[in-house]
């Protein structure tokens, strides 16, 4: 139940387990369906849409690495590690980097990235949509790709944990570039990744005259396998089986349910992590429900609590990278009913082990509220 990798369904663990020829006709059809289940969970009609063998980082290092070079200027957005991880990226490829830091756990500013885009030139604009490392979502986001389409600059946006857990509309919002990994929001293995290409953002991959420095991440070279059926590396054919099944799950529960799971499920976590007497991370104005961020009050130690939980009840949870917050992931398959009363009760006997005093019946009553509250709303 941490920040990722997240439980997968059986049909994804059984397709993990089969290996065919990756260039035969059966996998042509797996890809084309792939393809195909691939635009309907980014909402793009963008048939530049591919699976990359390896984990989102190598997803993102393909955005930035086929569309910046040396001469190019990138403008970074940052809230957190994932968004910085970017910056670092851009830097490696030879660009010239701007970062624009919201600040402590805060979202980014439409109004602050308009007013640095009338005074400076850029190529590109990366950004999250939501910040695992600490629980913020850019709420802003289309506003941001708003801003940047009027500047003619192209966007990359990681919705790593965000993809199929809440709206994201590539076309509608005018994203060039979105990556997501399969560990998170769609619940499959980690290690398998996905990219989207506008076709703006493929015409200036189709013009770049400057060499690639990587081969494999070569969105070109990649798109023999994903675009003609040929041979680019040999593809992690069961990883890209059990994509297929994920997606096809997806598509099976349609987005719109999906997004209500994950909110619903989500909200009655967060209202039970209140009522059970913690505090909430980030204000609910730009706290992301795909991972919620629990502050640790003064004296708990996150170790404590993380290793006695998963040592007692078999349920494990992330800590962070430097901040004073527990983190509980609901992305995918943690977003049922038999999870969330599992974590949260483990999660208040574990702070009251590691001596601070929580209400566990008012905080399994007000998740039960919002779970069962309301016959429609169910989360099964
Ligand atoms: C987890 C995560 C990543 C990195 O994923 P890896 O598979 O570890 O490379 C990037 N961005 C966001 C928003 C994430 O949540």
């Amino acid at each position: 139940m941490g920040a990722g990798p997240v439980p997968i369904p059986y049909a994804v663990a059984r397709a993990n387990s089969v290996v065919i020829n990756h260039l035969g006709e059966t996998m042509d059809q797996v890809i084309e369906r792939v393809k195909i289940m691939g635009q309907y969970a980014f909402q793009t009609k963008s048939d530049k849409i591919m699976g990359v063998a390896g984990p989102s980082s190598a997803a993102m290092e393909m955005g930035i690495a086929n569309l910046l070079w040396p001469g190019k200027r990138a403008l970074v957005l940052v809230n957190g590690t994932f968004s910085r991880r970017m910056g670092e990226m851009a830097r490696a490829v030879g660009a010239e980097v701007v970062e624009l830091d919201a600040g402590e756990v805060a979202p980014v500013n439409a109004q602050t990235v308009k007013e640095l885009l009338g005074k400076q030139k850029f190529d590109l604009l990366t950004m999250v949509q939501g910040e695992t490392s600490c629980g913020v979502l850019n709420r802003e986001l289309p506003d941001i790709m708003k801003v940047a389409k009027e500047h003619g600059i192209l966007t990359l946006v990681d919705a790593v944990c965000t993809l199929s857990t809440m709206p994201m509309k590539m076309d509608e919002w005018n994203i060039d570039v979105v990556i997501t990994g399969g560990q998170k929001g769609i619940s499959t293995i980690p290690g398998v990744s996905m990219i989207a290409f506008s076709g703006d953002a493929w015409e200036a991959i189709q013009e770049r005259k400057a060499p690639m420095s990587h081969w494999c991440l070569d969105a070109r070279r990649a798109y023999r396998f994903w675009g003609e059926h040929e041979y680019h590396y040999t593809a992690p054919v069961p990883g890209i089986l059990a994509m297929h099944e994920a997606l096809r799950l997806i598509c099976e529960e349609t987005l719109e349910k999906r997004f209500e799971r994950h909110e619903i499920s989500s909200l009655g976590l967060q209202e039970g992590v209140e009522a059970m007497g913690l505090k909430l991370f980030v204000p609910k104005d730009y706290r992301l429900n795909a991972v919620v961020a629990i502050a640790l009050p003064e004296g708990v130690e996150s170790s404590k609590v993380r290793s006695y939980m998963a040592k007692t009840f078999s349920v494990e949870i992330s800590g962070a990278f430097g901040l004073n917050i527990i983190r509980v992931g609901q992305m995918g398959e943690q977003c049922r009913s038999h999870n969330l009363f599992k974590t949260l009760y483990a999660m208040g006997m574990s702070f009251r082990y590691a001596g601070y005093p929580v209400n566990l019946s008012e905080g399994m009553a007000s998740l039960e509220k919002r779970l069962a509250g309301d016959n429609d709303h169910y989360v099964p």
